[in-house]
């Protein structure tokens, strides 16, 4: 890997989006000795994946599969990586685009070592957008405890000038760099690859889960910074604002999806991600009562086997039944209200914790149709291999990690055949 800034060359492969799909469409596309661009907005690689706390069928840790992707990006001086940085324009053609960047300034040059003197003087703070805001990091900070690459980032915003001189004068490897400012470059390449992926659906948007109003309403990906050792609560499941150890949970599936106010499609994830969810929930409090409302049910494949396992559990009670509000309680917990649709009665049933199953929502939805790329009608990128526009795993469709790459390799391969024409 050569660090951002490098002097960019032509006829390469460019890779938007530094998630586990766009990680294996660029080191699939280098190992074969393109040379390939990869640009991620956030300041770190990883993506989605990063935020979970292990994921099926296996359960292992996000490390498992990100760090040895990490150490293939390490190995192969082929791939350039700018982080902070998106695609302000495309022009050109196949075989041969020209594309504008624009990377932010993330004020902390390549001398970081981590050492983290600068966070010790720093007094400001900022809400910590990895954790889904459940917590606060300093203004100056490491993204989450695996980040790659290894550097700190200064959020300006959220520091006076004041602090961040005091950040400057407590870096002996003179990393702190204050004047540093957007910039733009220009590259050739010959192919294009969307791995932009997803973003949770925005749980606010659906007036009767009233997400806003209570702390005891969150998703599920909330749940997994909650369940995570790095997390806002280091793993320990608390009700975020009271730190409640809750006594029942309930699920709300397709929060979001599949309903044509909202998502229209089926996230394919989600029942998965609940019913990992409720082993998370398991091995922290055995006795806890667990509630999940669902319209049915999908775990196809390999996935039955978790779901039948899953199911056996005897204190959790799975409802079919839509859930049409959800009433906040004086005590702090809430009570999710539905219809079984089996026995067509009506359900209310009071819980200390709600995890809305929110979908994904395709990250590039606003942004490609700005550029003019295909889009479908629900904002995922469509691939025009010929036109060398190509997407990757969930800019393409929701998907889990397996598909993602399974799809991303066969990105890499349309990509490696376009620039080399
Ligand atoms: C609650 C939940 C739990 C899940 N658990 C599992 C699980 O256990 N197992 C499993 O297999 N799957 C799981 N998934 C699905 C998994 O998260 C996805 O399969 C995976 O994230 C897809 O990776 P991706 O690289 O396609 O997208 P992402 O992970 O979203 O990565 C896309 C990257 O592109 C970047 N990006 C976006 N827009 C731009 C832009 N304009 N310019 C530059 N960069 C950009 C993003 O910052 C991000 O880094 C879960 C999903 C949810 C909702």
């Amino acid at each position: 890997m050569t660090d951002e800034h490098s002097a960019p060359g032509a006829g390469g492969v460019l890779v938007v989006g530094g998630g586990i799909s766009g990680l294996t469409v660029a080191l699939e596309a280098a190992e074969v000795g393109n040379d390939v661009f990869l640009i991620e907005k956030n300041p770190y690689l990883g993506g989605r994946v990063a935020q979970l706390n292990q994921y099926f069928p296996k359960l292992c840790p996000p490390s498992c599969g990100l760090e040895i992707n990490f150490k293939r990006l390490k190995n192969n001086r082929r791939i350039r990586v700018y982080t902070m940085t998106e695609v302000k324009k495309v022009s050109g053609g196949p075989g041969n685009y020209e594309v504008e960047l624009e990377t932010m300034p993330r004020y902390i040059n390549s001398n970081c070592t981590g050492c983290n003197d600068c966070v010790e003087v720093c007094t400001d703070e900022r809400d910590n957008d990895f954790n889904f805001g459940m917590d606060k990091t300093k203004a100056v900070y490491r993204p989450h405890e695996m980040s790659f690459p290894m550097r700190y980032v200064l959020d300006m915003d959220a520091c006076s000038p004041e602090v961040a001189q005091k950040v400057k004068a407590a870096c002996k490897y003179d990393a702190v760099d204050l004047e540093m400012k957007p910039e733009t470059v220009t590259l050739n390449v010959g192919a294009i690859v969307w791995a932009t992926g997803w973003n949770p659906y925005d749980p606010a948007k659906m007036d009767n889960l009233k997400f806003n109003e209570s702390n005891a309403i969150i998703t599920n990906m909330m749940m997994e910074r909650l369940a995570s050792p790095g997390g806002p609560t280091g793993g320990r499941i608390l009700r975020p604002g009271d730190d409640k150890e809750p006594e029942s949970f309930a699920f709300v599936q397709c929060a979001g999806s599949r309903d044509e106010n909202h998502l229209e499609f089926c996230s394919y994830i989600c029942c998965m991600a609940t019913m990992k969810q409720i082993t998370y929930i398991r091995e922290r409090y055995p006795e806890a009562k667990i509630y999940v409302f669902y319209i049915d049910l999908r775990t196809p494949g390999k996935y039955e086997k978790f779901r039948e396992k899953v199911m056996n559990d005897e204190n959790t009670q799975f409802i079919k039944g839509k859930v049409a509000d959800i009433k906040i309680e004086d005590d702090g917990g809430v009570t999710v209200i539905a219809e079984n649709a089996m026995t067509g009665n009506k359900v209310e049933q009071k819980v200390d914790l709600v995890i809305l199953a929110t979908g994904m929502e395709p990250a590039f939805k606003e942004q490609g149709a700005a550029l003019g790329l295909q889009m479908d009608s629900n904002g995922f990128v469509i691939s025009d291999a010929d036109q060398g526009m190509i997407s990757a795993g969930c800019a393409k469709k929701a998907a889990d990690v397996v598909t993602s790459t399974q799809s991303a390799t066969a990105a890499a391969l349309k990509a490696i055949q376009m620039s080399r024409r």
